[in-house]
């Protein structure tokens, strides 16, 4: 049985089955001694209020909210961080202690924390970003590229009018040139950071044919960067995916979005329980359950 004041958390998406939200948080949980858990909740876009209606009513204690739920979530809260209302989407929902639902975007801290350990020559300061997508990971790639000190970033998008649009929104808001652009080499031309914020590769198999296409075409865009550019691909399925192989096969630094991944896991605890979790131990917990013979890719 849960106890009274045992912490109730959880991952509002739909779908969600695959995450490894779970085995971060309750690892964080386990090394804080804290109670609680942290579940799945498959919830579709008709339910959503109801679920934020749930936490105002204090049947949780916090949620993390993903696709495709970020910017309905971001509507539903009584006010907004101003990292959130920059985004116009919330990933973490705090419940304050009157009652009210705050909302959090720690995707765009998490990975302005990532490239800064995977990176710490920072080379992409005062010089272009390019960013590949233009859904909420792309919205978050545009702030953090900006946060982390890029002086021009520049967006490419499968569907062009995507990219138009947020570059249309954002572009008043952000301290530098934001531009669209319909061809991603051309985009990527000289460009010292690549966020890549597409599904593009996600869930392949390594060697497959459609692993192999997706880093042959990340390779194009790849060589056409500074020699000297840092790649991070948000995506972490499978564990080398075809952007992180094709940046090190032409001498470029990359990381995959493992790390993003457990610093916004890492922001979004320290904001339900005033606890600072250790990154080291959510990124082992997710790594485990990354691992193939527990069925990650
Ligand atoms: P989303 O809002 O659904 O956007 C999907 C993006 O992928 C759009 O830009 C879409 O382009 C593009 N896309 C889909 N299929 C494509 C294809 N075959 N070729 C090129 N582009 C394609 O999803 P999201 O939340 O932005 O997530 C995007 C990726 O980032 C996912 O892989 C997700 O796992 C990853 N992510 C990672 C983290 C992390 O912590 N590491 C956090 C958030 C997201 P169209 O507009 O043309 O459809």
């Amino acid at each position: 049985m849960t106890e009274p004041d045992a912490l109730r958390l959880g991952l509002v998406g739909h779908p969600v089955a695959h995450s490894v939200s779970p085995d971060m948080h309750r690892a964080a949980l386990a090394a804080a001694g804290l109670t609680g858990d942290y579940e799945l909740l498959d919830v579709p876009p008709e339910q959503l209020e109801g679920c934020v209606a749930g936490l105002r009513a204090g049947l949780r204690s916090g949620l993390n909210v993903t696709v495709p739920h970020k910017g309905a979530a971001a509507r539903f809260c009584d006010r907004l961080a101003p990292e959130a209302a920059l985004a116009g989407a919330a990933n973490t929902l705090v419940r304050s202690p009157d009652g009210r639902i705050e909302g959090h975007n720690t995707d765009i801290a998490g990975l302005v924390a990532a490239l800064q350990q995977a990176f710490s020559a920072a080379p992409w300061r005062g010089r272009a970003a390019v960013v590949l997508g233009a859904g909420g990971a792309g919205r978050a790639s545009v702030l953090a590229a900006f946060q982390a000190g890029a002086s021009e970033v520049r967006v490419w998008n499968r569907t062009p009018e995507r990219a138009q649009a947020l570059v249309g929104e954002l572009a008043p808001k952000v301290a530098g040139a934001l531009v669209a652009f319909a061809d991603p080499v051309e985009a990527a031309r000289g460009a010292a950071l690549v966020l890549q914020a597409t599904t593009r590769g996600m869930a392949t198999t390594v060697g497959d044919p459609a692993w192999t296409a997706a880093r042959d075409e990340a390779a194009r865009v790849i060589a056409a960067t500074a020699p000297d550019a840092a790649v991070l691909d948000l995506v972490y399925r499978p564990r080398e995916t075809p952007w992180v192989a094709a940046a090190r096969a032409s001498g470029r630094r990359a990381d995959d979005g493992l790390e993003m991944l457990v610093q916004q896991a890492a922001w979004a605890f320290r904001l339900w329980t005033g606890r600072t979790a250790d990154p080291a131990v959510m990124r082992a917990a997710a790594e485990a359950a990354l691992a193939p013979e527990k069925g990650g890719p």
